[in-house]
């Protein structure tokens, strides 16, 4: 997979892009990363590539022409035929369809994505209905340039690259071993191999609901202990804690969640517990 990054500040992304996951996966040769400086697409002395808005208002506009220009030079399909030749560009907008696990899983499948940086009050327009194919926004928040959001992309689709994440071959061993198939808890290691939309990740992959909580040595520290169930060695009632645990964290931070999550007979159960237990 390739990703182009068009940005005005190409320093940006040292950094952001070098470390962990990211770095490996680049060395790897799992993904190619490409800075790309806007500028470079100007064509006057002064390198500009924003301009006041028409209508008047304030702040400026990032001019369509090097923004046009930038994208025509890296030679992708044309626009109705990028689907299908698995090329995607972006533009990050406050405006776009948010960002989730469920749309990384859909990029992730692309050999293409280029993510054009706004800035300013934002781009001309015609950037976002004749250039782009369609725009993301990371969150409902407003940052002052597309770059965070470019780096959020580029980490989360990053970690569904198979082979990008180092212990593999543990997870799948927690995934397909025998302790799992069979259950009807969800493990959270079910990560999909450029599949569909559900079961994405770590936090998503227990049918939609919010990871369960992680605990490492030392088992006391400080006073604070770590739950019993999980130094039992009890494979059952461990994977039993973290659903319920998964469930509650659920109910209590992303109540919103449970509507689309695919819960069991025995997570309704637990459900109706954690729920009765609040009462
Ligand atoms: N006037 C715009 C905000 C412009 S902020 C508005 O009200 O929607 C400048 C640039 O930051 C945008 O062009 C976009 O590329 C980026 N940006 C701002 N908020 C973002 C968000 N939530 N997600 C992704 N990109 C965002």
């Amino acid at each position: 997979m390739q990703i182009d990054i068009i940005t005005i500040f190409p320093d940006f992304f040292r950094g952001p892009l070098d470390f962990g996951i990211v770095r490996k996966a680049r060395e790897a040769g799992l993904l190619k990363i490409e800075i790309r400086d806007l500028r470079a697409f100007t064509r006057d002395r002064h390198r500009t590539v924003d301009d006041r808005p028409f209508g008047g208002g304030e702040g400026m506009v990032l001019k369509p022409e090097p923004l046009f220009e930038s994208v025509e030079a890296l030679k992708l399909a044309p626009r109705e035929e990028r689907a299908a030749a698995k090329q995607s560009v972006v533009l990050l907008s406050a405006q776009g369809r948010r960002f989730d696990q469920a749309l990384a899983v859909e990029l992730v499948n692309l050999d293409r994505l280029v993510l054009i940086c706004g800035r300013y009050e934002g781009v001309d327009e015609r950037v976002g209905t004749h250039l782009a194919d369609r725009e993301i926004s990371i969150g409902d928040y407003v940052l002052s340039g597309g770059e965070l959001g470019a780096a959020v992309i580029v980490d989360t689709v990053t970690r569904l690259i198979p082979g990008a994440v180092g212990n593999e071959a543990s997870t799948r061993q927690e995934s397909f071993g025998p302790d799992v198939s069979g259950s009807n808890w969800s493990d959270k290691s079910v990560r999909p191999k450029r599949a569909g939309p559900t079961r994405a990740d770590s936090t998503c992959a227990s049918g939609g609901l919010l990871d369960y909580p992680h605990y490492t040595r030392p088992a006391e520290f400080r006073g604070m202990k770590v739950p019993d169930v999980l130094l039992s060695g009890n494979h059952e009632d461990i994977k039993r804690w973290r659903r319920r645990s998964a469930l509650e964290k659920t109910v209590r931070n992303r109540p919103d969640l449970l509507e689309q999550a695919e819960l069991s007979k025995q997570d309704k159960e637990l459900l109706a517990e954690i729920v009765g237990g609040e009462s």
